[in-house]
C-alpha cells in the first residue's frame, strides 16, 4: 500500500516515493536545549516518531536524524536577541554546557516516556562546528556569502528561489520585523552564517574560524549536519509550521546554494499545540512540560493519546478537560487489553480469524498511510475493540498490531486478574454433587448442577486430571 503525505513544497498530498528504496532519509529539527521541551514541542516530536513508524510499517527502512541545538539560537527567529544558553546558565547558576546536557537528557527522558524511539542519529551542533565552517567557506567561495561588520551573511538576492517554500516574495520577508533591523544586512531576508560580532556581548561558546573568533548562526547547523549524515538529497524533512517561513527557507537557500541542486523532496510540517490563551512558546515562558502534566495526575501516554486524537496538520487546543477525556479513553482501552489478554490466554486464531485480522489491520493501516489520519485510525480501532462478535484472541492480536505502530504501551498491560470465587457451603455441596454425577457419567445431572452454579455466579471449567477451575461469572 502506498503512503501519502502532505508536502509543503508542492502544497498537496503526494504519493511518497523515496529516492533509494527501501531506505528513507529523514531529518527533523531537534530541540534547543536551554530549557525543557514544552508539550507543544513534544506534539511535533510525537508525530515525527509516528511518521517513522508508519514508514516502517509500509516496509521502508528509515534513517532518522535529529540535531540538538546547544549553541546560540537567538531569541527571535531572526539574528537579533540574546544568547539563550547564556541567559539560562545565569538563571540557573550553571555552566552553559552543563545546562545543555541537562536539558538534552530531560528531552530524551520525556520522549522515552512518550514511547518515542531515539532517532538513528542525534547530532549536537557544538560537535559539528568544523562541518559548519567548511559549509560556510564553500558558500563564500561560490559567491553566496558576504562579510559585513565582522559577521558572515547569506546573500538571499543570489538565490532566486528564496521564499518558495512559504510562497513569499523575498522582498516581503522582513526577518527583523519583531526586533530592530540588523543594519549590516544587504537585504532584509539575509541571515547570519557566522557571527564574530553581535549585539550581545559575552557569548560564552566561541570557536576560531577563517572570519575570526565567533560562533555559527542557527540555521547552518541543520544544513551542515543533514548533509553529513544523510547525503546530498533528503527524502523527508520535518519540523513545526513556525519553521516554514524563516528557518526552513534559510536551510533550503544554504543547502541548495552549496549543493547546486534540489535538496529535500518532502517537507512535512506539524501544526501547533495552543492553549486557551494562544500559542505555547518556549521563549515566552509559562509553558507546560511533561513533568507538569504528571504532577497534575496525567501520565505521558495520556498526553500521547490526546495528541493522536487530532490530525497533525490541524492545530490542537490543550485543556484540562481534553486531557481528562484522553486519560479516561486510554484507561478504558487498557482495560479492554487486560481483559482480552486474560480471555485469550492459550488460544490461537482459527484460519477464518487470521484472514479477518488481516483485513482489520489493512483497514487500520490505510488510515495512517493516508497522511497519518490518526483520528480515523483511532475511531476504527474502537469499532474493532467493541465488536463482541469477534473473539478476544482476534481483538488482542489487532490491538498488538495497533500498538506496534502507535506505541501506546498496550503490550505491557498486565492480563486482568481472575477474580477469586468465594466457595460457600452451598457451592461446595453442588460441586461435590457434580463430581459424583460425572463419576457416574450422569451428564444430564452434571449439566443441571452446572446451571445451578451459574445461577449463583460460578462457572466451572474442567481441567485435565479431573481438576476444575472456578470462574466468577
Ligand atoms: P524549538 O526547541 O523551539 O526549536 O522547537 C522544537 C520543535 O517544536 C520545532 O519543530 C518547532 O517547530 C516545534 N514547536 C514549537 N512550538 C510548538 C507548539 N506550540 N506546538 C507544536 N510544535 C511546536
Ligand atoms: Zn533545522
Amino acid at each position: 500500500m502506498s503512503v501519502y503525505l502532505y508536502n509543503t513544497r508542492t502544497r498537496r498530498k503526494d504519493e511518497f516515493q523515496p529516492l533509494n528504496p527501501p531506505l528513507v532519509t529523514m531529518y527533523c529539527c531537534g530541540p534547543t536545549v536551554y530549557n525543557y521541551a514544552h508539550i507543544g514541542n513534544l506534539r511535533t516530536y510525537i508525530f515525527e516518531d509516528l511518521l517513522v513508524n508508519v514508514l516502517k510499517l509500509a516496509g521502508y527502512k528509515v534513517k532518522h536524524v535529529m540535531n540538538v541545538t546547544d549553541v546560540g539560537h537567538l531569541t527571535s527567529d531572526g539574528d537579533e536577541g540574546e544568547d539563550k544558553m547564556r541567559v539560562a546558565a545565569e538563571r540557573e547558576k550553571k555552566g552553559v554546557m552543563e545546562i545543555a546536557r541537562m536539558y538534552e537528557d530531560a528531552f530524551f527522558r520525556h520522549t522515552a516516556e512518550l514511547g518515542l524511539a531515539r532517532p538513528t542519529v542525534v547530532c549536537r551542533a557544538t560537535e559539528h562546528i568544523q562541518d559548519m565552517i567548511d559549509f560556510i567557506k564553500d558558500l563564500e567561495d561560490k559567491g553566496f556569502a558576504y562579510i559585513s561588520n565582522g559577521n558572515v551573511y547569506f546573500d538571499t538576492a543570489k538565490f532566486p528561489k528564496y521564499g518558495s517554500l512559504s510562497g513569499q516574495n523575498r522582498e516581503d520577508l522582513k526577518h527583523g520585523a519583531r526586533t530592530e533591523q540588523d543594519m549590516n544586512k544587504r537585504n532584509p531576508s539575509d541571515f547570519v552564517l557566522w557571527f564574530t560580532s553581535s549585539k550581545f556581548e559575552n557569548q560564552i561558546l566561541q570557536w576560531d574560524s577563517p572570519w575570526g573568533r565567533g560562533y555559527p548562526g542557527w540555521h547552518i547547523e541543520c544544513s551542515a549536519m543533514s548533509t553529513k549524515y544523510l547525503g546530498e538529497r533528503i527524502d523527508i524533512h520535518c519540523g513545526g509550521i513556525d519553521h516554514i517561513p524563516v528557518h526552513h527557507e534559510n536551510e533550503i537557500a544554504q543547502s541548495e546554494a552549496h549543493l547546486g541542486h534540489d535538496w529535500v523532496n518532502f517537507w512535512v510540517h506539524m501544526e501547533f499545540l495552543n492553549n486557551k490563551a494562544g500559542k505555547m512558546s518556549k521563549s515566552k515562558g509559562g509553558f507546560l512540560t511533561l513533568d507538569t502534566l504528571k504532577e497534575k495526575g496525567w501520565q505521558p501516554v495520556h498526553y500521547k493519546y490526546f495528541c493522536l486524537t487530532s490530525h497533525y496538520r490541524s492545530s490542537a487546543i490543550f485543556s484540562d478537560e481534553a486531557m481528562d477525556a484522553a486519560k479516561k479513553a486510554y484507561e478504558n482501552l487498557s482495560d479492554y487489553m487486560a481483559a482480552f489478554k486474560a480471555e485469550a490466554e492459550g488460544k490461537t486464531l482459527s484460519p477464518e480469524e487470521s484472514a479477518d485480522l488481516q483485513k482489520l489491520q489493512t483497514e487500520f493501516d490505510g488510515y495512517l498511510f493516508d497522511d497519518l489520519k490518526t483520528p480515523l485510525a483511532l475511531s476504527y480501532m474502537w469499532s474493532v475493540v467493541k465488536d463482541n462478535g469477534k473473539s478476544a484472541a482476534e481483538r488482542l492480536a489487532f490491538l498488538l498490531h495497533v500498538d506496534g505502530v502507535l506505541h501506546l504501551f498496550l503490550k505491557d498491560v498486565a492480563p486482568k486478574k481472575k477474580e477469586e470465587v468465594a466457595v460457600t457451603p452451598e457451592i461446595a455441596a453442588l460441586l461435590e454433587q457434580r463430581r459424583e454425577a460425572r463419576a457416574a457419567r450422569d451428564w444430564a445431572k452434571s449439566d443441571e448442577i452446572r446451571d445451578k452454579l451459574a445461577a449463583l455466579g460460578v462457572g466451572v471449567k474442567d481441567l485435565p486430571n479431573k481438576q476444575i477451575e472456578l470462574i466468577k461469572l
